[in-house]
Parts: C-alpha cells; sequence; structure tokens
C-alpha cells in the first residue's frame, strides 16, 4: 500500500447507491421504483433517484418534473388497486441522504395510523387485512411497471402489447 492510498479515507457507503434498496419494480436511467418490504406496510413503494443527490433541488428542472410525473404515476395506481384511505408522500434522507421518495398508502386500520410509520405504533397489526393487501401486491408491480414504462421507456409500447 503506497502513502498515498494509506492516507485516503475510505469513502462513505450509500445503501442506495450499494443496493438497489427494495424488490425491483421498474428502473430508467434516471430513476427506479422498487418496493419495500415492510411488515406492518406491506405497500410502500419507494421512487429512488439513479444518481446520488442529497436533495430534490439539486436535480434539473426537467429532471424534477420527471420525477415530480413518476411519483403522481405511481400513487394513481396505488389509489386504484388498494383504496387507502389516505397516500402519504415523504422525502426525508436524514439517514440515507440519497433522493428517494416514499409512497404509503396508509388506512385508518394500520398501526400507525393517523401518525407517521415512523412514528411509535398506535395498535398491532391487522393480520388478516395485511394479508389482503399483500395479495395484491404482484398485480399491482406488473401495472406499476406497465404504467412507467408506457410514460418513460422508449419502444414500451412494443413491449407491453407483446405481454
Ligand atoms: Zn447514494
Amino acid at each position: 500500500m503506497t502513502a498515498a492510498t494509506a492516507s485516503t479515507p475510505p469513502a462513505p457507503r450509500c445503501a442506495l447507491c450499494d443496493g438497489v434498496g427494495g424488490l425491483a419494480v421498474w428502473e430508467s436511467d434516471w430513476m427506479r421504483l422498487v418496493r419495500a418490504d415492510e411488515a406492518l406496510h406491506p405497500a410502500t413503494y419507494r421512487l429512488v433517484w439513479q444518481r446520488h443527490v442529497a436533495e430534490f433541488t439539486d436535480l434539473p428542472r426537467l429532471q424534477r418534473l420527471a420525477c415530480m410525473d413518476a411519483l403522481v404515476l405511481v400513487e394513481q395506481e396505488l389509489r386504484a388497486a388498494l383504496q387507502p384511505h389516505k397516500l402519504n408522500l415523504a422525502s426525508l434522507g436524514n439517514l440515507v441522504p440519497h433522493l428517494h421518495w416514499h409512497v404509503i398508502p396508509r388506512w385508518e386500520w394500520d398501526a400507525h395510523w393517523p401518525q407517521a410509520v415512523w412514528a411509535a405504533p398506535q395498535r398491532g397489526p391487522d393480520d388478516a387485512r395485511l394479508q389482503a393487501v399483500r395479495e395484491r401486491l404482484p398485480q399491482l408491480d406488473r401495472r406499476l411497471q406497465a404504467a412507467l414504462a408506457l410514460r418513460f421507456d422508449p419502444g414500451a409500447t412494443a413491449q407491453i402489447t407483446r405481454e
């Protein structure tokens, strides 16, 4: 080891640069959608910017608009498929300062309602309702993939037609 490398501090690790961050649903050059495997909130999705930026305003305007457009699509598909009582959008990044948006459908019966999902639970899990949500997720993943591909991927129409 040379003196130069010995004095170089290790690069900080970023969970969203090093890993996908969940079950991959769709990705483009700019962003990816993953489904988080959250036990109490299984229909939580995360829209992750591919490049490591910390703040939404680090993106150029057109990229911000594309990100918002994708978030709207995801929200629309979740509302249509799951009919939640509320839809939470959040961008925090205090622990992982790599731009990502949480898209979290909420129900009055969920463990944290009406608080944020990061707050203390308000009640125990409703296993039957959680299981009913889980059973709808594979089809929802496919709908999300198709909607996002149609909006953002070149030639996506042909791919969807083949399915
Ligand atoms: Zn990162």
